[in-house]
């Protein structure tokens, strides 16, 4: 069905999509295999009743020069949008009140956020030794930084980027940067210090530092970007069923007949893998298929401005498990990004479910939105019902990379040694942010060639 194809990829995700652009742009024929009827996986954008609504991920991080290639390749730089500089501020909730992260070292000193004994324990941190084995988040903080900071800072921060348990989730895997610093430096406050010393000195010379950004018309614009450069390329409601490895490369069975080419780079996710891989690995595919993948639901709420009481001057608000409720936070995405809701109305985008709230997953729309707005209407001074409610169910939403993943990725990549030109690149491994995987998908394309 197709000449002269040198790689095929399997999911039309941001990995798959980026993947294969800048394998295009490196000179590689390429086809993109999808089984659904769009482009983007988790990224999805939507107008609805006059807003502008993200789905899944809200924001990507330029953190790394992959992305700027990325952007720049594909002509949208005058598209893009960065967060307004407001949501710096981000709010955690204590005692059902929602208090600013501190930004600065005296508003640290003053927030009521730590105790003053949670704030006097920071200073022992530089002297406090490496962990022998591997750590979850929750015993690594609670060593390095107190029981403090871990419920009332990385337990909602954890929440917010992976709806997950810090008890469970290894601090190796799921937050590697973090890791690093007790690694490289042997502490987390003297590293980070360091790092910013070092960023400062960089700025002079165009490093990318890290700023939040989006487009125009959303995290949508980069995905029909990225489709409209692929064009014939890029193979909708083409379910991948099974692979078949030919004398010189692959052959890719799916819904509409079947494939060849030299490598096929796989960008599905953990579970579809599992079931492509399983003919030549057996039950070596076992530890993908126990990736936990909770559901999340995200909630998109519209309101009149004077029936929100608070001033959702920032990012959002994050809500620790230790305030005993169902919802994990809300971002106030119309201060992020001005324009995504109608005129005299404001945009928020509310998390709900992850791995300590599974059970969400089964509640109707209605129970849910009818939590979501019980949870918040306290904190964020709610005072009618919302004009506009839009509710995206995630059944299988993010990875969790939680104890032991490491070494499951590694025996995954050992196991497949054998399977030339077959490789695996999707959020259930080394990053799940759309940032990940744009830098993931250069560091393969560059390999691949
Ligand atoms: C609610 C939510 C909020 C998030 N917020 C953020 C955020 O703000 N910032 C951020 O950086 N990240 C965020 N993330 C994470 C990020 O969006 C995802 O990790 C990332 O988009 C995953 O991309 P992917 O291409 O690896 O996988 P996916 O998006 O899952 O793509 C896999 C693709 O493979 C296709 N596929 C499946 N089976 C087959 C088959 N048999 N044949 C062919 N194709 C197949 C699927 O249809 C899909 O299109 C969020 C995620 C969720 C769910």
């Amino acid at each position: 069905m197709t000449d002269n194809i040198q790689t095929l990829v399997i999911g039309a995700g941001i990995s798959g999509l980026s993947t294969a652009f800048f394998l295009q742009q490196q000179g590689h024929r390429v086809a993109v295999l999808e089984a659904s009827g769009r482009a983007g996986g988790n990224v999805q954008t939507l107008t609805h009743e006059g807003f502008l609504l993200e789905a899944g991920p809200n924001t990507l991080l330029d953190n790394d020069p992959a992305i700027a290639a990325l952007i720049d390749g594909l002509g949208l730089r005058a598209e893009l949008r960065e967060a307004n500089p407001a949501a710096n501020r981000r709010y955690v909730v204590r005692d059902g009140r929602a208090v600013p992260l501190p930004g600065s070292p005296p508003a640290f000193l003053t927030t009521p956020l730590f105790s003053p004994a949670a704030k006097f324990r920071l200073l022992a941190e530089p002297f406090i030794g490496r962990a022998a084995q591997e750590e979850s988040v929750a015993e690594f903080v609670r060593r390095r930084l107190g029981q403090e900071f871990l419920d009332w800072a990385i337990d909602p921060f954890v929440s917010g980027v992976y709806a997950g348990d810090p008890a469970r989730l290894s601090v190796r895997a799921a937050t590697a940067k973090v890791y690093a610093l007790e690694r490289e430096h042997g502490s987390l406050i003297l590293g980070a210090l360091k790092k910013a010393f070092k960023a400062r000195k960089a700025e002079v010379q165009t490093t990318p530092v890290g700023h939040m950004f989006s487009f125009d018309r959303g995290l949508g614009q980069l995905i029909d970007a990225l489709a409209a450069r692929l064009g014939d390329a890029l193979h909708l409601d083409t379910r991948v069923q099974g692979l078949q490895h030919t004398h010189d490369g692959w052959q890719v069975n799916t819904s509409q007949g079947a494939f060849v080419a030299q490598k096929v780079v796989l960008a599905v996710p953990a579970e579809v893998c599992a079931a492509l891989l399983e003919p030549f690995l057996g039950v070596r595919v076992q530890p993908l298929r126990e990736i936990p993948y909770p559901p999340v639901m995200s909630v998109a709420l519209g309101f009149r401005r004077e029936d929100v009481a608070h001033a959702l001057d920032g990012f959002g608000v994050l809500i620790p498990a230790k305030e005993r409720v169902t919802t994990l936070g809300a971002l106030f995405s119309s201060t992020l990004f001005p324009g995504r809701a109608p005129d005299g109305q404001v945009l928020l985008t509310v998390f709900i479910g992850g791995r300590r709230h599974e059970e969400v997953g089964a509640w109707d729309d209605a129970a849910i939105v009818a939590r979501v707005l019980a949870d918040l209407e306290p904190i964020l001074g709610l005072r009618a019902a919302p004009l506009m409610t839009h509710v995206q169910r995630w059944s299988r939403a993010i990875p969790q990379y939680e104890l032991g993943h490491l070494e499951r990725i590694a025996a995954l990549d050992e196991a497949m040694h054998h399977l030339q030109g077959l490789v695996t690149r999707a959020n259930w491994r080394d990053g799940v942010s759309v940032s990940d995987a744009i830098r993931n998908a250069l560091v393969i394309a560059s390999t691949q060639t």
